[in-house]
């Protein structure tokens, strides 16, 4: 599936890199061309935001979007971000190059079916309570109506386990890929819920045979405003990445970066 240039799914490895939650410009600038000049292939920054607390920061919305277009032109770094209302497909779509359907909306089908009827990627996270199959049913909703290009994304499962956020089921890798034939990323940020297991994890995941990534970085982690606690610092990204390439290399793969200038 081709992502603007980015070709994911293929023997190519996409990372994902950016904030949870666009905040402001400098936030979002600095992070984006940082993760780029380190070798990420797609930025991700989330406008609208699915928060468990109605009174925590709920997303720039609109002019997070704008943001996200602007620094899209800048780094020529395709953009990923959430939509969690169906009322908001048509705003979401003429700025993201992706859709993220979040772990929250897995189930949410009317959404599901509204985004299946756009021709753009749509990556789809995997419900925390949701098992592979209803997993691979969720996505279906999307394919039904006619949009093939969806990439799953394992990001950790509710489980009695309370020392992460989450439990990062890196088995489900290997399963997704034995039984479908859409492209399958993880996501170590809200897998893990601490930052220092980040590098761990994704470099697990790539091993395991993970066409991708999809991570939490900010350019001052301390000071954000959403999941700063799992997000790498600028610098733990680009020793990161370092060690991806390697294992990439290792398992006959790369780690891709955009080829087109985006208009
Ligand atoms: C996110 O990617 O910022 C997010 C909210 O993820 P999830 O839906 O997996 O919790
Ligand atoms: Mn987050």
């Amino acid at each position: 599936m081709n992502i603007q240039g980015v070709e994911v799914g293929g023997s190519g490895i996409v990372v994902i890199a950016g904030p949870c939650a666009v905040e402001s410009a400098v936030q979002l600038y600095e992070t984006a061309r940082a993760v780029k000049a380190s070798g990420a292939g797609i930025l991700r920054g989330g406008a609208f935001k699915p928060r468990s607390s109605p009174y925590k920061f709920q997303g720039m919305g609109e002019e997070g979007l704008k943001l996200l277009g602007n620094i899209r032109k800048e780094t020529g770094l395709p953009v990923v971000t959430e939509v969690m209302d169906t009322r908001q497909v048509e705003l979401v779509a003429e700025y993201a190059d992706m859709l993220q359907i979040g772990s929250r909306n897995m189930q949410n089908y009317p959404l599901l079916k509204e985004v299946g009827m756009l021709h753009k990627p749509i990556l789809l996270k995997r419900g925390m309570m949701a098992t592979i199959e209803e997993f691979l049913l969720a996505a279906e909703y999307i394919l039904n109506q006619g949009n093939d290009q969806v990439i799953l994304c394992e990001r950790g499962i509710r489980t009695f386990e309370t020392s992460t956020r989450n439990t990062l089921d890196l088995s489900a890798v290997p399963m997704l890929k034995h039984l479908t034939h859409l492209p399958v990323i993880v996501d170590p940020s809200h897998g893990t819920g601490i930052r220092w297991m980040v590098p761990a994890m994704a470099k697990a995941a790539i091993a395991a045979g993970a066409d991708g990534l999809i991570m939490e970085v900010h350019y001052k982690p301390e000071e954000a405003l959403c999941d700063g606690y799992q997000s790498l610092s600028l610098d733990e990204f680009n020793l990161l990445m370092t060690d991806l390439k390697k294992i990439a290399r290792a398992i006959g793969r790369e780690i891709l970066s955009p080829t087109l200038s985006l208009v």
